[in-house]
């Protein structure tokens, strides 16, 4: 009886394995063409400056409007991309999808001044990411003044010398540099300082309980401190309330990102929504 028992147990598990091999070799497969198909979209969220009320700027965020299964979020799929390499593929349509709404934006007066997009690790590690990147914002003739790039925090701590002197460049010629998900990985402070690097990004994890707990508070009072020290401005990710926003804004956190106020949108929607919003006067450096 317990052998049974044992046997129909190992049974279930080794289905469910299956089940989710199956999916995962399902979801290779379509990965694979979903680039050719046109099967990814951009969502955009805006950044809120606590300073002036201002939106200051935007992240673009990847979907992939997949045939059966919808609007699949990204963390659905980007590390089954990254393991097969198509991440680089799908990190390119990104960028010159970025590039091609900033080009018409320039056109039309509408938008913010600049988006940022995420880069995974296995894009930035590659020789030709810079270059590419270039390529593609000079032939859009998008200024690099309009782009931020989002790498996170675990990604900067791990990436050579030459990838450091690459963002370098980079920031020389107009732009930013973002710490994603700070807070979740491990931070080498001393390498902190050497980081080429405009802004940190606070985690969700961070910020989330600081309306309840002063413990909390304390840690983000700290961090705050920490990336002022390195001559960063801070951008809180995932503030979901008015009150987690006003204790950001005492403690001097200078942006806001999260469903408070925005939600990512289509770029229509983001659109119509900006132009309600108080914008950043774009002329300004
Ligand atoms: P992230 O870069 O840290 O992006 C912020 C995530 O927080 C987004 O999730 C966003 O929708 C979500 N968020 C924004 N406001 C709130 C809020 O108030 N509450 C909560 N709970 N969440 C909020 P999303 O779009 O699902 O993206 C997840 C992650 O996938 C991103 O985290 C980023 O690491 C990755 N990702 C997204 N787009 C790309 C891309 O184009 N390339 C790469 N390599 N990674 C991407
Ligand atoms: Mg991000
Ligand atoms: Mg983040
Ligand atoms: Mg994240």
């Amino acid at each position: 009886r317990a052998k049974s028992r044992g046997g129909h147990g190992h049974c279930l598990f080794s289905d469910s394995l299956a089940a989710e091999h199956q999916h995962r070799i399902d979801t290779e497969k379509a990965l694979a063409d979903a680039v050719e198909r046109g099967e990814f979209r951009l969502v955009l969220q805006p950044q809120l400056s606590l300073v002036s009320g201002a939106v200051t700027g935007a992240e673009a965020l990847l979907r992939w409007k997949h045939p059966l299964r919808g609007m699949v979020p990204p963390n659905q799929f980007i590390s089954i991309a990254e393991q097969t390499g198509i991440i680089s593929e799908i990190g390119e349509w990104v960028m010159a999808e970025v590039a091609a709404m900033l080009a018409s934006w320039s056109e039309t007066q509408e938008g913010p001044k600049r988006v940022a997009f995420n880069v995974s690790p296995r894009q930035l590690e590659r020789q030709d990411f810079f270059p590419k990147l270039r390529q593609i914002f000079a032939e859009a003739g998008v200024g690099l003044d309009r782009i931020e790039i989002e790498i996170t925090e675990s990604t900067a701590m791990e990436c050579s010398q030459a990838t450091l002197a690459e963002m370098a460049d980079i920031r020389r010629d107009g732009a930013t540099i973002a710490l994603d998900d700070f807070g979740t990985g491990y931070s080498n402070i001393a390498r902190l300082r050497q980081l080429p690097l405009d802004r940190v990004k606070l985690d969700q994890s961070l910020i989330h309980d600081i309306t309840t707990s002063e413990q909390a508070r304390n840690v983000v009072q700290a961090v705050i401190q920490l990336v002022r020290g390195v001559d960063c401005e801070l951008v809180a990710e995932a503030v979901e309330t008015v009150a987690q926003a006003d204790i950001l804004r005492t403690m001097g956190c200078e942006t806001i990102q999260g469903f408070v106020f925005a939600q990512p949108m289509l770029e229509q929607e983001f659109l119509a929504w900006t132009s309600h919003a108080v914008s950043e006067d774009r002329s300004a450096a």
